[in-house]
C-alpha cells in the first residue's frame, strides 16, 4: 500500500495516471525549471511569513524529525504536552499522510490553517483543506475550524510587514464538511489503481495543464496521443500558410513616429513579500531599464550602432530601485519623440505603478506615457509575417526572423524570467566576484532587448 500525502491526494483525484507515473516512474518527471522552483521558494517563504500570525509555535517537521514517522510521534507528543501552537503538524496512519501549515488550540479547541502563496482560493485549494481534515480527524484530534490563508495583494508595505496585513484568513470548513463523506471512496479507487500493476490509459486533455501544469507532460507527448491541448501563450496568433509583408500598412505606422526615437524596455521583480515601501506583494517593480536613442532620420539612414546613443539603469537591491529608475529615465527620455517598446501594456502599466506610488512624478509620467508606441502591433497584425516567427509575435520569435546577427543564444540571460531570478538573487549574495557577473549579464540582456527593436524597426 501507497502512502497518500495531500499533494499525492490531489495529483490523483486531477489525473490518476499522474499520481501513478510519480510513484513508479518518477524519473520520467520534466525537468524542473528555474521559474518552477521559485515558485516552490516563494510557497516555503509565505509560509514562514505565515507563521508570524501564530508566534512562539514549535515545528514539528523539521530538524531532527524529518522522517514521517517521527513528525507524526512528535506531534502527538507535543499536543500531549499542552502546546499550543504547532507548525508542520504531521498526521497520518500508513496510509494517508499530512502535514498542517499551522495548528492553534484556544480556548481549549484546535482550529488548522492550511497557507497559500495564492492571492485568492481556487477549488483546489478547498480540496486540499478538505484532505488535511479528514486525516487530522481521523487521527483522532477533534478540529473546530480549518481556514485557508492566502496573501492579500491590496496590502501595501509601510515599515516593517504587518503579517495581520499581509495575510487573508477564510474559514472553509463549511465548504469542506461536505466534502468529506466522499474522501473515503476516492482513496480506496486510488489504491486499486496503484495496485493494480499496469499505468491507466488516460488521454491527455485540459486537465494537464488546467488549473495548473502536469509535471508529466513532456513523458504523455512523446509516448501517447493525445486530445489537442489548449494553447494558453498570450502572444500567439493563428499560422499564416505562407510569408506576408503589407508594406502600405507599415509606412503608415512609421510615418506616425517622431524623432528621437526612444526604444525602451524595463524589467521587474515581484516578489510575494513587499520588499520596499509602498509596494504590494506580487507588485511588478522595475529594476533595470535600457534605452537606445536615434536623434534624427540621418542617423537612422546611416545605420550605425555606434552613434546610436545607449543609456541603462540598474538598481542594486540595498535600496529601492525605483525612485532613481525613474530620476534616471525621465532624465533621458526627453521631453519630445516616440518611445518605442514591445508590448507596451507592460511598460505603460509599470509607469502607470510608479506615478500612483510616488505621486511626486506624476505629471511627467504621463507626458511620457503619451508618446508610447507600440512596435509589436505591426507584427500582431500581421503586416509583417513570416513563417520562421512560428505563429508568434513575441519579440523573441520576431527578432531571429529579421535579424540574423543579432541573438540572445549566447547570453547568460536569455529571457525576462530568468532576468528577474538573477536580480532577486542579488539580495543574498555577498561575493562581489559573482555580483559583478550577474550585473553584466542583466545589462547585456536588457540591452539586447532594446537594440532588438533598433533593428527590427530598419526591416520594416
Ligand atoms: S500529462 Fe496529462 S495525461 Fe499525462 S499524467 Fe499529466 S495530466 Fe495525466
Amino acid at each position: 500500500m501507497k502512502t497518500i500525502s495531500k499533494s499525492s491526494f490531489i495529483r490523483g483525484t486531477k489525473c490518476p495516471k499522474s499520481l501513478w507515473l510519480h510513484f513508479f516512474q518518477p524519473e520520467e518527471r520534466d525537468e524542473i525549471s528555474e521559474g518552477q522552483q521559485n515558485i516552490f521558494d516563494t510557497g516555503h517563504d509565505v509560509g514562514t511569513w505565515a507563521q508570524k500570525l501564530f508566534p512562539g509555535g514549535i515545528d514539528a517537521s523539521r530538524g531532527e524529525h524529518e522522517k514521517v514517522s517521527e513528525a507524526i510521534e512528535y506531534t502527538q507528543e507535543l499536543i500531549k504536552n499542552g502546546q499550543t501552537v504547532i507548525y508542520e503538524a504531521a498526521f497520518g496512519d500508513g496510509e494517508t499522510l499530512c502535514y498542517m501549515d499551522i495548528l492553534v488550540k484556544e480556548n481549549g479547541e484546535w482550529r488548522a490553517y492550511e497557507v497559500k502563496a495564492s492571492t485568492g482560493i481556487k477549488d483546489y485549494h478547498k480540496m486540499d483543506a478538505a484532505f488535511q481534515y479528514y486525516v487530522i480527524t481521523q487521527s483522532g484530534l477533534a478540529l473546530a475550524d480549518i481556514f485557508l490563508v492566502h496573501i492579500n495583494n491590496q496590502y501595501v508595505r509601510h515599515g516593517e510587514i504587518d503579517v495581520q496585513q499581509l495575510f487573508t484568513i477564510v474559514p472553509v470548513t463549511d465548504t469542506i464538511l461536505p466534502m468529506q463523506d466522499s474522501i473515503p471512496d476516492q482513496l480506496i479507487s486510488l489504491q486499486e489503481m496503484l495496485d493494480a500493476g499496469i499505468v491507466p490509459n488516460i488521454e491527455m486533455g485540459y486537465r494537464c495543464t488546467h488549473p495548473y501544469n502536469c509535471d508529466f507532460i513532456d513523458f504523455c507527448t512523446t509516448h501517447h496521443t493525445f486530445d489537442p491541448i489548449p494553447d494558453t501563450h498570450t502572444s500567439s496568433i493563428e499560422h499564416p500558410a505562407s510569408s506576408i509583408r503589407n508594406q502600405d500598412e507599415l509606412n503608415k505606422f512609421k510615418d506616425e513616429l517622431n524623432y528621437p526615437l526612444y526604444f525602451m524596455d524595463f524589467e521587474t521583480i515581484f516578489p510575494a513579500i513587499p520588499l520596499h515601501d509602498e509596494s504590494r506583494p506580487y507588485q511588478q517593480i522595475p529594476f533595470q531599464y535600457s534605452l537606445h536613442i536615434i536623434k534624427n532620420s540621418e542617423v537612422a539612414k546611416r545605420r550605425n550602432s555606434e552613434i546610436i546613443q545607449h543609456h541603462y539603469f540598474l538598481g542594486s537591491p540595498s535600496a529601492d530601485p525605483r525612485p532613481a529608475f525613474i530620476e534616471s529615465l525621465l532624465r533621458h527620455v526627453g521631453s519630445s519623440g516616440s518611445i518605442i517598446v514591445w508590448n507596451k501594456t507592460f511598460e505603460m502599466s509599470r509607469l502607470r505603478e510608479i506615478a500612483r506610488d510616488f505621486p511626486v512624478y506624476q505629471d511627467r509620467i504621463e507626458e511620457l506615457l503619451e508618446r508610447v508606441v507600440d512596435l509589436m502591433v505591426p507584427f500582431r497584425k500581421k503586416h509583417l509575417y513570416t513563417a520562421e516567427m512560428n505563429g508568434s509575435y513575441s519579440l523573441k520569435a520576431v527578432l531571429p526572423a529579421l535579424v540574423s546577427d543579432l541573438s540572445y543564444s549566447d547570453l547568460e540571460i536569455q529571457e525576462g524570467g530568468s532576468a528577474s531570478l538573477t536580480y532577486e538573487s542579488l539580495y543574498f549574495d555577498n561575493d562581489p566576484e559573482s555580483v559583478a557577473k550577474k550585473r553584466e549579464d542583466l545589462l547585456k540582456y536588457c540591452e539586447l532587448d532594446t537594440l532588438s527593436m533598433v533593428r527590427i524597426l530598419e526591416r520594416l
